[in-house]
């Protein structure tokens, strides 16, 4: 018996779990999230359901928003008349199986005739027929990948949130989704409670939830799509014009960044939507006079900062004019300046900072924040940081290298400082005695201009080097 079970498991293993950890680490022939900059995609399983799915309608189009629909085939069957409506209204349909059954419990050709009679319903109603599909509970199978994955293209998510539950409550929930409320998100959620481990009422806390996140999207400038435009977008989006082997460079580094941060314990400002990460350590490089007079010497606390290159790239492959990036950058700094400054209240041991530092090839638009700008003392550090910062930006810009030649005189990387006084004085100033749970609220509810906060491309940080290279 023990053997059989464990023969049974080395099969399911290979079977579902294996292709399932390749899709979800590569995303390989499976769709899980896009690219866009105001577009996110509300998708909805196990639908259409007599009691919700009409409600949920009614929902999307008071908001305007599109969405893709995976249905159950039987109960397609049983509720025509809103299949028909999701496809009247706009929205996208695709295949949920014909009954809620994983495809790791069924034969191949059993899956595939499951996914064939519900392309089937949708057809007779619609008059279209769908090519999207999503397995129950996200699960692949290996004929899925090699035999479907050519025909439908398999949807799956990037992020879920629990709401098949009735007991997570609609202020739960709203607050899982708001946190996941990003550009190219693929959010699922549920129509129907009525499939194996699911509460038949569930959805009731759903449509309240999505009430309040489609209010806060229209609030932020965000639209959900249906998920074939997003797949369409992203296929047209500039990462893809890049070449393999500059996106395999691009990858590395990304991943080389993530370790850097977990490392060094790196604050984000706003952890959301990364911009500007931060620690406190103690300064290394030469002796300079601060602005207020004093001096920052060797051993000094500072708040170190690090753009975040993830963003920088995905700007910096999207912008064409300099004068526009600068000008959405100031945007972003200015928005993020006056928290960071709340934050570094909040840090035990950084009010005796003495100043804010960075390394930047940024040398114009800093001062206008209050940063002085001071060339690096010549030397390994200097030399290392120039080297390491034309690399990222050869990486970030696709016309990096022909700027390089242009103005190799304005690319020379200095060094950027504030004294923390003068950062309280212009950034904390007000509501600086708000106790900080406060902050904390208002941060979370700060409506986010993404467009606006993807353009910091001519200034990169030198992480890397800082930790690895001894500064002189
Ligand atoms: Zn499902």
């Amino acid at each position: 018996m023990q053997t059989l079970l464990l023969w049974l498991f080395y099969i399911s293993s290979f079977y579902a779990f294996i292709p399932g950890l390749i899709t979800r680490i590569f995303g390989f022939r499976v769709f899980r999230k896009g690219s866009g900059e105001h577009e996110y995609a509300l998708t909805f399983d196990d639908g259409p359901d007599a009691v919700y799915t009409p409600k949920l309608l009614d929902l999307l189009k008071r908001y305007d928003a599109k969405a893709t629909f995976f249905v159950v085939g039987s109960h397609a069957e049983n509720n025509p008349e809103l299949v028909k409506r999701m496809h009247d209204e706009g929205h996208l349909i695709g295949i949920h199986n014909y009954i809620h059954k994983s495809n790791w419990l069924m034969r191949p050709a059993t899956v595939t005739k499951q996914i064939m009679k519900t392309d089937k319903i949708i057809h007779s109603i619609t008059g279209e027929r769908t090519s999207y599909y999503r397995p129950p509970w996200g699960i692949v199978n290996l004929f899925d990948l090699k035999k479907r994955g050519g025909k439908f293209k398999i949807v799956l998510w990037s992020a879920m949130f629990g709401d098949w539950r009735e007991r997570i409550g609609a202020d739960r929930l709203t607050e899982r989704i708001l946190n996941k409320l990003q550009p190219g998100e693929v959010l699922l959620l549920h129509d129907c409670g009525t499939t194996a481990g699911a509460n038949p009422d569930a959805p009731q806390q759903m449509l309240v939830a999505l009430e309040r996140v489609l209010q806060e999207a229209e609030q932020r400038g965000l639209k959900s799509i249906r998920v074939d435009e997003m797949i369409k977008a992203k296929e047209n989006a500039p990462e893809k014009k890049l070449s393999l082997g500059k996106l395999a460079v691009v990858k590395l580094w990304l991943i080389w960044e993530t370790i850097f941060h977990k490392v060094f314990r790196l604050k984000t400002v706003n952890p959301n939507d990364p911009l500007i990460h931060y620690r406190l350590r103690k300064y290394s490089g030469q002796t300079v006079e601060l602005e207020d007079g004093e001096l920052l010497q060797k051993g000094d606390k500072v708040v170190e900062l690090h753009f975040d290159n993830e963003k920088l790239f995905r700007f910096g492959i999207r912008s064409r004019s300099t004068v526009h990036l600068a000008i959405q950058m100031i945007r972003s700094m200015e928005k993020e300046l006056p928290v960071l400054a709340h934050q570094v209240m909040g840090i035990s041991g950084a009010k005796n900072a003495k100043a804010l530092y960075g390394v930047t090839m940024l040398n114009r638009g800093p001062q206008q924040f209050g940063f002085q700008v001071l060339d690096l003392k010549d030397g390994l550090f200097a030399r290392s940081s120039q080297l390491y910062l034309k690399f990222l930006l050869s990486v970030i810009h696709p016309s990096g290298q022909s700027r390089l030649k242009e103005h190799t005189q304005r690319l020379i990387p200095k060094m950027i400082l504030m004294p923390i006084n003068v950062l309280m004085e212009r950034y904390a100033e007000n509501g600086s005695h708000r106790p900080h749970h406060e902050m904390k609220r208002e941060r979370g509810n700060q409506p986010e201009q993404t467009a606006d906060n993807n353009d910091l491309t001519l200034s990169a940080s030198a992480q890397g080097l800082e930790s690895s290279t001894p500064a002189i």
